[in-house]
């Protein structure tokens, strides 16, 4: 047998790992420097690391307790209902709830181009289909309300990242409000805000008591130091929050990811030490990369080096993985994460001498 025609799906395509890359260079792990998921530098805050250490007592037990805290604290975090916020696992797991809860076969969603994969592969999984829009280079990614009006059509749910991944522009409150009152009533503006603790812009979840067509998805994998334990939620209005029970998957997050998203929500310090280094990060590679790069309010920036295939590889073999932006659709730039002092310069030194030596034989 086989499974269902998958022909028209796609695979994610991760950063590469630095146990992975080390093998395949006969490096030391240690001496790679891993600048290609957006993952947090400074790791997690010690305290969600000694709640998990606290959970590894419970892991026998299906988390519940853990589950209702972690609702209740960003429901009063948001300054939301219970109802109003699905915790999934990652910002990802809410995506598929937010396809369940909203995809009848075939319907159509919108994402923006370049732009990540997983809205679209989410779709496809439930059934849906795929309709592009835009963001230009030539604007420099501008995200405005009429470049997603201009290829709208109905669509049942609408993507918008902000900040974007991978060009790390944002999407200004007023375009958001703008987009809103131009989509239909039944169509869902998604905005996803997994970088949004490193930007200097509301969170569109302050438009959630006006909008009943509008979700916010936030994350715990970047500025919270958590990817490795996959927990994330969307913020959702409260007149259909009660789907939730009915699309999630049963105890959609572990016992220690819950506990160390609890944990990790009372260290303010923690992410406020994470967000002031990427922005630290960010300038640097600004001021000190010789090649064009883009303005950005996430942990990491999209430079444009002519071909990010042949700079992403030979910045790896002198070890230092970054992201090569051809899986985004974006063939001419990579996207470097913000890492420690030490780890962003060492990896703009890199890749400046990469760039002399691609230049000089190109
Ligand atoms: C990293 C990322 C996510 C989700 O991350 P999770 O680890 O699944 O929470 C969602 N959207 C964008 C744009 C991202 O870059």
């Amino acid at each position: 047998m086989q499974p269902r025609d998958l022909s028209a799906h796609t695979e994610y395509v991760p950063g590469r790992g630095i146990e992975e890359v080390a093998r395949d260079l006969g490096l030391d792990p240690a001496d790679l420097v891993k600048l290609s998921s957006n993952e947090n530098p400074h790791g997690a805050s010690p305290a969600a690391i000694d709640a998990v250490r606290g959970a590894a007592e419970d892991i026998s037990v299906y988390p519940k307790a853990a589950h209702t805290d972690l609702t209740a604290r960003l429901a009063e975090k948001w300054d939301l209902g219970t109802e109003q916020v699905w915790v999934g696992p990652g910002a990802d797991g809410a995506i598929d709830y937010l396809s369940r809860a909203m995809l009848d076969p075939e319907d159509p969603v919108l994402v923006p181009e370049p732009g990540f994969s997983y809205y679209g592969m989410s779709a496809r999984y439930h059934h849906g289909d795929v309709h592009a829009y835009e963001l230009s280079k030539a604007d420099g990614f501008a995200m405005t309300a009429d470049a997603v009006l201009d290829a709208y059509d109905g669509e049942r749910i609408v993507f918008v990242t902000s900040p974007h991944n991978p060009t790390g522009a944002t999407m200004a409150h007023e375009e958001i409000e703008a987009l809103l009152s131009g989509v239909d009533d039944d169509s869902l503006v998604v905005v996803d805000e997994a970088y949004g603790e490193f930007a200097d812009v509301d969170s569109a979840a302050g438009l959630l008591d006006s909008s009943d067509n509008l979700a916010v998805l936030r994350t715990f994998s970047k500025a919270y130091g958590l990817a490795g334990l996959r927990i994330g939620y969307a913020l959702v209005p409260s007149a259909w929050g009660d789907a939730y029970a009915k699309v999630s998957t049963p105890f959609a997050a572990s016992e220690a990811a819950l506990r160390a998203a609890l944990a990790a929500l009372d260290d303010d310090e923690h992410v406020e030490k994470s967000v002031s280094s990427a922005e630290w990060a960010r300038e640097h590679i600004h001021e000190h990369l010789d090649a064009p790069t883009f303005a950005s309010e996430a942990n990491f920036v999209l430079c444009e080096v002519g071909d990010g295939s042949a700079v992403a590889e030979a910045a790896q073999g002198e070890g230092v993985i970054i992201r090569d932006c051809t899986s985004f659709g974006l063939p001419g730039c990579v996207r470097i994460s913000c890492g420690t002092e030490a780890e962003t310069r060492r990896a703009v030194e890199t890749l400046n001498e990469v760039l002399a030596e691609l230049g000089a034989t190109a």
